[in-house]
């Protein structure tokens, strides 16, 4: 290869260009949209094909482009939103960078109509792999139209990039439902390969779209914020502590009606949340930051989807205290929740006494079968209070990886932290993770159902789940894959799905908590094309779903079916994380720290 310098022709410039601005066809679509919303439309139409691999069509009522500057579209670096330097700190459009149209004519066949309002005669230019083929007067509807064809058709390295039509599609419907979030005032109609998707009429607040984007389901538990402090502004909606969710993708903000990535104010919602409610569990909020364009930089992203803040400190502490004090509001006045804004005190742990437990002679470890449980619970154990209960169960962890669980004769000591289990045995004491442990066995069975013949229940009337666009599509694609662990499943009109019966391992779960979980698995943008994969994902997630929780009070007897359960559960070593289930501290090792050896 030569070593000599050359300059890059604007071709190549203009592909390498739109490498950072079309990453895939949903990003066309943000971008067309976004001119469509600068341009002042109020009416947007958009028609995706194939997921919008196969052709893009925006149409808008905006101010159109007069004849002259058509050409100037395509040209980068060619803008009609700022002018000098200066204006990028004071720019109140999505766009401004003149980069979007060229980057995705250099990928794409481009088919331009515009008519300005005032003008007799629109413009039709064509354009293809970023050359100009024509410019011509043409008849048009007041507005323009684009349409993206033959995407990635020049460079098929970033075509293999796609994903599946399904997972495409829902990327662009959520690009579009976002924008149209931040935008009530605007009516939009969206379909994919010829079916209407979504249709959003104009609406005078944002409430009104909340359930589009986020579900009805956040709507019914969601809190409403406002909030202002020196010339910020923060209001949206924040979810109530009873409703979570899988991944930590469900906080949408906005600045300037602007979608935003942006870390610092994810850890802000996250640390408003974090003392109430359970570890990996995530809230959802949809938040709109509102300040003077010139204490943000939105120049940081060639998408523009992230954006710097003069006084990043300032929006931290707006949003942690908003959503902290909005939540200690809202729960405090139901009555049976306190928030605690104090990291939670420590509590002692009383340990039974070991003169009490004495008294209690462990029990066997035969009589710790299926049949013996219940009669040896009623007979003796239930007779006498909590703490002198004496069960057999449990292991030793520093085992070799290949062994399982196995109960021998020890003795169930109590509960510390409503959450770990204490065991003692003759040489040995175990601590036992309740919600790994649980966690653990369910996977398992739903595993089974799903590998042998399906064991679900049908529902006598099918439930209704709303969901979104977006999350319709995903759903739609994977049906039969559901249909295998148990789940039935049909589309139910335009914005909903029907559950019919439901694997019988999750009967006791919310119809709804395991539809959203599995929304959130599905919706995970970097979730593997392999089915497989994606099945073990869900079923993780149902199993945490289902689970005892950590911090619950666990009855003898339900500690007494754990067990029995743990031990014919294969790989009951570790919970579906990987985490241990169980930690054994020998009593060689007690001594040692306590400096008795
Ligand atoms: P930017 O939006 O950063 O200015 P683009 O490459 O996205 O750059 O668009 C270039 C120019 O084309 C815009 O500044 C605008 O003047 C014009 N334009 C693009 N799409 C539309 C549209 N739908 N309606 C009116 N004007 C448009
Ligand atoms: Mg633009």
């Amino acid at each position: 290869m030569s070593k000599r310098i050359v300059v890059l022709s604007e071709e190549i410039a203009n592909k390498i260009a739109a490498g950072e601005v079309v990453e895939r066809p949903a990003s066309i679509v943000k971008e067309l949209l976004e001119n469509s919303i600068d341009a002042g439309a109020t009416d947007i139409r958009v028609e995706l094909e194939k997921g919008g691999t196969h052709s893009i069509k925006v149409t808008d009522n905006g101010s159109g482009i007069e004849h002259e500057d058509v050409p100037l579209v395509f040209e980068r670096h060619a803008t009609s939103k700022i002018h000098k330097y200066e204006d990028i700190f004071n720019v109140v459009s999505f766009g401004f960078r003149g980069e979007a149209m060229p980057s995705i004519a250099s990928i794409a066949k481009v088919e331009l109509l515009t008519r300005c309002r005032n003008d007799l005669s629109g413009t039709k230019a064509t354009l293809e792999a970023g050359v100009i083929k024509e410019v011509l007067p043409a008849g048009s509807p007041e507005g323009t139209q684009t349409s993206v064809t033959k995407i990635f058709a020049n460079v098929p390295a970033r075509r293999k990039f796609l994903k599946t039509e399904a997972t495409e599609q829902s990327a662009c419907l959520d690009v579009i439902t976002r924008i149209a979030l931040a935008h009530p005032e605007v009516r939009f109609k969206v379909s994919a390969n010829g079916k209407e998707m979504f249709v959003a009429p104009e609406v005078g607040d944002i409430s009104k779209r909340i359930s589009m984007v986020m579900g009805d389901d956040f709507s019914a538990h969601c809190i409403a914020i406002n909030e202002q402090k020196e010339n910020m502004s923060l209001t949206g909606f924040i979810s109530r502590p009873e409703y979570t969710k899988s991944n930590s993708k469900s906080t949408y903000l906005f600045v300037n009606k602007r979608f935003i990535r942006d870390n610092s104010v994810t850890h802000a919602v996250l640390s408003a949340y974090r003392q109430i409610i359970e570890p990996r569990r995530y809230p959802a909020a949809v938040l709109f930051l509102d300040m003077p364009p010139e204490d943000v930089d939105v120049n940081v992203h060639p998408a523009k989807l992230e954006v710097r803040f003069k006084n990043a400190h300032g929006v931290y502490e707006l949003v942690s205290r908003t959503i902290a004090h909005n939540l200690a509001e809202a729960e405090t006045s139901k009555g049976n929740f306190i928030y605690r804004l104090q990291p939670k005190e420590k509590k002692n742990y009383s340990y039974s006494s070991p003169t009490i437990r004495e008294k209690s002679p462990p029990i066997p470890f035969g009589m710790f079968s299926r049949q013996n449980i219940q009669k040896a619970i009623n007979e003796d154990l239930l007779k006498r209070p909590f703490t002198e209960k004496t069960a057999t169960v449990v292991e030793s962890a520093n085992i070799p990886a290949k062994e399982t669980i196995s109960f021998a004769g020890m003795k169930y000591v109590g509960q510390f932290a409503n959450t770990y289990l204490i065991f003692e045995g003759d040489e040995n004491l175990v601590l036992l993770d309740q919600h790994a442990a649980h966690e653990r066995i369910i996977l398992e069975k739903l595993k089974k159902t799903s590998g042998e013949k399906v064991v679900s229940q049908s529902l006598l009337m099918p439930e209704i789940i709303n969901l979104t666009p977006g999350q319709i599509t995903l759903f739609l694609e994977c049906i039969e894959l559901l249909q295998e662990i148990g789940l039935e499943i049909e589309i139910f009109g335009r914005d909903a799905i029907a559950v019919k019966a439901v694997p019988v391992t999750l009967s006791l779960v919310k119809i709804s908590e395991i539809i959203s979980d599995i929304a959130d698995q599905l919706c995970d943008q970097n979730q593997t094309p392999y089915l497989q994969e994606k099945k073990e994902k869900i079923l993780a997630s149902l199993a945490c779903r289902a689970a005892i929780k950590a911090n619950k009070v666990l009855s003898y007897e339900d500690v007494a079916a754990l067990c029995r359960e743990l031990e014919t559960t294969p790989f009951n070593l570790t919970c579906p994380h990987g985490r241990p289930i169980t930690i054994n501290f020998s009593l060689n090792e007690i001594e040692r720290m306590f400096k008795r050896k």
